[in-house]
């Protein structure tokens, strides 16, 4: 049987139920295919679930996510993480109404213009909503080519060459979707389940290089993360029992997102730099604790303070209740705001 037939035929036993492969009469909704493939870049699909059906109820479709403001759509994707992705998807939105109709386009080479829209999610969707002849190359579906094939080291654009070579004509967006559940439930990165994968009678690394199953294109899974540490400032203020936030510059981690104070993040603990207006805070405020919070590359350990004051301060920001900000709060800060 071919590659392809074995793994649509795996793919049509054993799915998996995803909110984005819901569908009316088999018609394929681009749009939750985008958002579905945009929150899905850094983020697993279990924690995608529910930030995706909370997201497609406020905005069920183009026109209402274009005409929306953008700090509403923060307040969804709180949490979720990589915060550009949602100002560039409500920029794309925009200029998917104003210049396309509110029609998505449906070739690569337009999709890939549009903002926040890279080779990834250019090919997700003309392969899986327009079923054209194209591979998304994710870590699932990099890992599995890598695999069968017995190739390490292997650039997107090689994985892509070598999918394309069992890629489905009639089936490619299930064929897309398939590869990744497969590398999802079966071809893991560690501790894969060769033994019950349709794929072990044609895979060349089960065949050949066992030992290669232990890593990925040469890199230790194990590796430690580098620690990085910082100051955070909780500021409340007693008469009306509202705490201080400033807005995360739009560039870098948590961009444009609400937050507490904070200084910079840094390696060397002994050298924390603050703000100087921040840094008088300091003299007056308890610690209150330390919050331990884990990104895809680095782990942070942020020192909290904790003040009350009742003058204004001379930093760009706003009082907001805790109960009214929570919910617009990256999960750092939402971290922070429960341990005080
Ligand atoms: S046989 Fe093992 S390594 Fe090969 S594709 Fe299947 S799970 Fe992956």
């Amino acid at each position: 049987m071919d590659t392809n037939k074995i793994i649509l035929k795996w793919y049509d036993k054993e799915k998996r139920n995803l909110p984005w492969r819901e569908s009316d009469k088999n018609i394929i909704d681009v749009y939750k295919v985008w958002i579905s493939e945009i929150m899905l870049q850094q983020t697993t699909v279990s924690v995608v679930i529910p930030y995706f059906q909370r997201f497609i109820l406020r905005f069920p479709d183009i026109n209402i996510l274009a005409k929306a403001k953008i700090e509403d759509v923060l307040t969804y994707w709180a949490g979720l993480g990589y915060y550009s992705r949602a100002r560039n998807l409500h920029k794309c939105a925009k200029n998917i109404v104003e210049n396309y109709n509110s029609i998505f386009p449906e070739k690569y080479e337009t999709l890939i213009n549009l903002p926040g829209i890279g080779d990834y999610t250019a090919s997700a969707i003309c392969a899986i909503a327009y079923n054209q002849h194209e591979v998304a190359v994710d870590v699932n579906v990099k890992r599995v080519i890598s695999r069968i094939n017995n190739k390490q080291n292997l650039s997107n654009i090689e994985i892509k060459k070598l999918a394309k070579k069992i890629l489905s004509l009639e089936r490619s967006g299930d064929f897309n979707e398939a590869i990744m559940d497969l590398g999802s439930k079966i071809c893991k990165a560690k501790d894969p389940k060769c033994t019950i994968c349709p794929l072990n009678k044609i895979c060349r690394v089960f065949k050949y290089n066992k030992k290669a199953l232990l890593n990925i294109n040469g890199k230790n899974i194990f590796k430690k993360k580098i620690i990085k540490y910082g100051n955070c400032y909780v500021i409340g203020r007693e008469k009306d029992n509202k705490l201080f936030f400033v807005r995360r510059p739009n560039r870098g981690l948590l961009g444009g997102m609400l937050s507490f104070p904070s200084s910079l993040w840094v390696e060397d603990k002994n050298n924390i730099p603050n703000d100087n207006i921040l840094k008088n805070f300091i003299l007056h405020a308890n610690i209150k604790n330390c919050v331990h919070h884990t990104f895809s590359h680095f782990k942070l350990i942020l020192n909290i303070y904790e003040i009350n004051i009742d003058e204004e301060i001379n930093i760009e920001g706003e009082w907001i209740k805790r109960e009214d900000a929570i919910h617009q709060l990256p999960s750092l800060m939402k971290k922070v705001a429960s341990i005080i």
